[in-house]
């Protein structure tokens, strides 16, 4: 099995690759590295995967933190570490009210250091929760980015318990623009991932309302593949050279900073951790 799931990462049409890698670095601020992808896929395959799609840092967490660790192991130039909530791939839907989640978060905070917590999911009053609760006041404790796939109501409620917090919106809400760009407007530490959407840059193409929304608000984007199952490894070069597509519809300085220096500049002051 091991064998020929990396016979088949080898084998990925990469004739583009490196022509693109050399034209624009790509920040990818949502990856995960999940118990179930690591066995036919270890790290160093993994990284090999990261550095063939020309990215210059990936933003990574995992259900069971251990897989982001392996990562940040193998490539801890490449690798900024975020903490789910999430030990199991079964947490996704029961972790606003397991108490245990909270003793998991500390005891992981307390030996690594994080740039960010999540990606979690949470809506609604959810937010509201005890445990959503302390998983933010952690999050302040520590200086992390809150990495949220959540509707609105979520992203405000979260503002609400921590108005200095930064949030990394997963998806961008799955939000229509019109939508995202009045959450933009209203809070200036709100940034928006691409992650898992093509609206944006179907056919190399960024439709007029993306546009609008990109130019009024040119610091707060960056793009994600979001490799929430083991088979998305294998799209993430493809998914670096589709976004370099899109990109290059929009004015040079503009396509840079959603492709790198936005998330570069929200992670500016994370720096690796010491080998311990
Ligand atoms: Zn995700």
């Amino acid at each position: 099995m091991r064998v020929a799931t990396v016979a088949f990462v080898f084998s990925l049409p990469l004739v583009a690759g490196p022509l693109y890698a050399a034209e624009l670095p790509i920040f990818d601020a949502h990856v995960h590295y999940s118990h179930d992808a690591w066995d036919n896929l270890p790290p160093k395959e993994a990284v090999a995967i990261l550095r063939k799609a020309g990215l210059k840092r990936a933003l990574v967490s995992s259900s069971g933190d251990e897989g982001t660790q392996r990562l940040v192991a193998e490539a801890g130039d490449l690798v900024l570490p975020s903490l789910r909530p999430y030990r199991t791939r079964g947490d996704v839907a029961t972790w606003v009210r397991d108490e245990t989640v909270i003793t998991f978060l500390e005891d992981r905070l307390a030996r690594q250091r994080y740039a960010a917590v999540g990606e979690f999911h949470l809506y609604g009053a959810d937010a509201e929760l005890p445990v959503p609760r302390r998983m933010v006041a952690l999050a302040r404790q520590y200086g992390l980015v809150l990495h949220a796939h959540s509707d609105a109501d979520a992203i405000e409620r979260l503002f609400r318990q921590y108005p200095e917090a930064r949030i990394l919106w997963a998806h961008s809400g799955f939000d229509r623009p019109e939508s995202v760009r009045a959450m933009l407007g209203k809070h200036r530490n709100l940034w928006c991932d691409l992650a898992f959407r093509s609206d944006q840059g179907a056919g190399g193409k960024v439709p007029a309302e993306w546009r609008a929304v990109f130019t009024e608000f040119p610091d707060r984007f960056m793009v994600g593949t979001d490799t929430y199952t083991p088979e998305r490894w294998h799209y993430i070069v493809e998914h670096a050279n589709w976004s370099r597509a899109w990109l290059a519809d929009l004015p040079a300085p503009l396509a840079e900073r959603i492709a790198y220096r936005n998330a570069d500049a929200l992670f500016a002051g994370w720096t690796p951790a010491r080998s311990q």
